[in-house]
């Protein structure tokens, strides 16, 4: 098949996925790997920016990582998966980047003032006010046409497209101007119904739950407050569990017949929430079973990780010739190397 483009996208390796990633990106990116040439990144470097004290301990995350992906079917003989400490030549485009980009351009990108509350730092490091500018270089280093990803992430894309075009204007086109691809769900909200779900939230529910996890979170999720009996009219909007059947079950005749009931009084939120019980079961069982089988196989990841990489290198390395030579960084190497001066 004809390719449309390449697709980059990726995750920090900072524990396991959940359902939001699945809704905000990963469902994208499963459905696209045959009209895209996909790259996925493992976002290692990505993590120090918010927490360098222990750089060892990322190993872990990065192999659950890629058994999250194999289970929801991303497939690496179709895909790119890599690992982006082992592809550095993008320091070299971040850097050059970081000279296209002002301090207070980066002081306004709304995620920064996220992580500065949710960590209760004093002020950014300077590898976090350049986390956007890193996913810059992430991006166009493969020269990629489109970026799946959830909504909270559409602020980073701008800077991506902002350096893009930038570097473009005053050095020529080496780069395509990425589009952003929001997930159908843009941002699932947590099992508190309170922000969107995340990790660190403790509001997720993982890839990776059991049965007995998953009921237990499913059955004490936040439903419509306004409710006291089972016989009150509910409200379907804005209640988290009705986003998630609305987003995961399969059946919609059932999710229409529930709604309605909930809406007239006729149904209680224990059976709305047993059905999404079954209903996520449905859909996290084939992803158990797959995890498991490739959990059984003891090189694959790093095999993975390793035939990845070295592809994406490739990439990489192609991708700063031009960037070079469209810069012309190229004076040492003609001048020196060619007329043997060295
Ligand atoms: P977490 O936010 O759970 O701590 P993280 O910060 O390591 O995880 P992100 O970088 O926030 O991971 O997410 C990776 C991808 O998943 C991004 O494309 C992001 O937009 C998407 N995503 C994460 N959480 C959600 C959500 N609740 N709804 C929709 N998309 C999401
Ligand atoms: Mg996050």
């Amino acid at each position: 098949m004809e390719k449309r483009g390449r697709i980059l996208t990726g995750d920090r390796p900072t524990g396991k996925l959940h359902l939001g990633h699945y809704v905000g990106s990963l469902a994208n990116r499963v459905r696209l790997q045959d009209e895209y040439d996909c790259y996925f990144i493992i976002a290692d470097y990505h993590v120090l920016t918010t927490a360098y004290e222990r750089p060892a301990s990322i190993g872990d995350s990065v192999r659950d990582l890629v058994l999250d992906y194999l289970s929801v079917g991303i497939d690496p003989d179709r895909s790119t998966i890599y690992l982006q400490s082992l592809v550095p030549e993008v320091c070299e485009l971040f850097l050059l980047f970081g000279m296209l980009v002002s301090v207070p351009r980066l002081q306004r990108v709304p995620t920064l003032k996220d992580v500065i509350r949710d960590l209760q730092l004093d002020s950014a490091s300077y590898g976090l006010l350049g986390y956007p500018v890193l996913q810059a270089a992430d991006i166009t280093m493969v020269r990629a046409h489109l970026v799946p990803v959830g909504k909270d992430q559409s602020s980073h894309l701008e800077v991506t497209r902002e350096l893009a075009r930038r570097f473009n204007e005053l050095y020529g086109e080496v780069f395509p101007v990425p589009e952003t691809l929001i997930g159908e769900v843009p941002t699932l909200v947590g099992t508190n119904g309170k922000s969107k779900m995340s990790k660190s939230l403790n509001n997720a529910i993982l890839l990776t739950d059991d049965a007995s996890a998953l009921r237990q979170k499913v059955m004490g999720m936040y439903t419509d407050p306004t409710r006291l009996r089972a016989t009150d009219p509910g409200h379907v909007e804005g209640n988290p569990v009705f986003d998630y059947h609305e987003a995961f079950n399969d059946r919609s005749d059932e999710v229409a017949e529930l709604k309605e009931r909930y809406r007239a009084g006729r149904v209680g939120d224990v059976e709305v929430k047993r059905s999404l019980v079954d209903a996520l079961e449905r859909f996290l069982a084939p992803v158990r079973a797959r995890r498991a089988e490739y959990e059984g196989r003891p090189h694959l990841v790093d095999d993975v990780i390793q035939v990845g990489s070295r592809r994406a290198q490739g990439e990489a390395r192609e991708t700063l010739r031009l960037v070079r030579e469209a810069m012309g960084l190229t004076y040492y190497s003609s001048r020196r190397f060619e007329h043997g001066q060295c």
